[in-house]
This record gives C-alpha cells, structure tokens and sequence, in this order.
C-alpha cells in the first residue's frame, strides 16, 4: 500500500520535475522575474516613502491624537495625559519615555492602550473642573465689580446727604430712587 503511494506522489511529481530546463518553464519564468523586478521596485519605492514619512513627526497626528506632543529640539513624541498622571500610567511605554519610532501605528497602539484611556479621561476631568473653578472665580471676580459699584453709588448718597446737610433718614429714600 504505501509503496503504490509512493509510486503514485512520483508519479504526479514527475512531469513537473521534467519540465525543468524546457522551453515551457522558461516561457513561465520570464514573466515570474518581470513580476519580481515589479515587486522590488514597488517595494523600493514603499521603503523609500516610509523612511521619508517614518523620519519626521508629522503635526496632522496631533489634530486627531490631541494627547500627542512632540519636542521638536529632541525630535521625540510622547504622551501629555500619561506623563501628566505616571501613577496611572504605563511607565515602560514609548509615549510615556518618548519615542522616535514615528509611525501611526504606535500611536493609536498608545491610544488604545487601557491605562494610557485611564490618563485621557482623568486629565479631561481635571480639565474641566478646572474650567468650572476658572467659571467661578470668573464670577466672583463680576460679583465684587458689581459689589463696588454699589458701594461707590452709596458713598456718594452718603455725600450728597452730608453735603446738602439732608437728614439721614432721606438716606433710605434716594437709596430706593437710585438704580443700581
Ligand atoms: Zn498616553
């Protein structure tokens, strides 16, 4: 049984073992080289772009990674929300030492990386309690302009009544007639 196997695989073998040298196979292999030559030079030209685009940090990455920051005197990129919170974050990351390997897919490996997600929604809390406290002294910042105003408007009452040598009841009157 298995020599007739044997003899069958050979079989099959055979005729495309003889076809070597033949003017067939060369007719086969001219296109095969064609193709190869294609293939190297295609490849040529995808090595040469990507070393053109791999060399240099490209500033579009930071429209669409907004965490993305690059020191241009170091040319290296890293991560602000994971080298903002380090306890959170990953510290054996390229982002979070810096890195120089400028290609797209280490950085949205980075952004869809679980602790450097934990970074991202932790300085976006902190920014916008930030913004809320900023919003708050904002207004308290109105609400003592407003508070001066009122004082001047009730000193200058206070003169007119001493001035004019008025009773300090009238106080309470031009107090309601003025507008604050
Ligand atoms: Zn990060």
């Amino acid at each position: 049984m298995q020599s007739s196997l044997d003899r069958f695989i050979r079989k099959r073998q055979a005729p495309a073992e003889s076809n070597c040298g033949e003017e067939e196979e060369c007719q086969e292999k001219e296109p095969k080289t064609t193709e190869d030559m294609e293939d190297s030079s295609s490849r040529k030209r995808y090595e040469e772009k990507r070393k053109q685009e791999g060399r240099s940090f490209r500033k579009e990455w930071k429209k669409t990674f907004t965490w993305l920051q690059f020191d241009e005197t170091k040319q290296e990129m890293f991560c602000t929300a994971c080298r903002k919170f380090p306890s959170l974050a990953d510290k054996n990351s390229s982002f979070f030492t810096r890195s120089q390997a400028f290609h797209t897919g280490n950085i949205k490996a980075h952004a869809s990386n679980r602790r450097h997600e934990a970074c991202v929604f932790t300085k976006q809390q902190r920014e916008q309690q930030e913004r809320g406290s900023q919003n708050v002294v904002q207004s308290l910042k109105q609400m003592s302009s407003d508070t001066e105003e009122k004082m001047k408007k009730l000193f200058n009452i206070s003169y007119f009544i001493a001035k004019h040598e008025r009773l300090f009841s009238d106080f309470e009157d031009l107090c309601i007639s003025t507008t604050f």
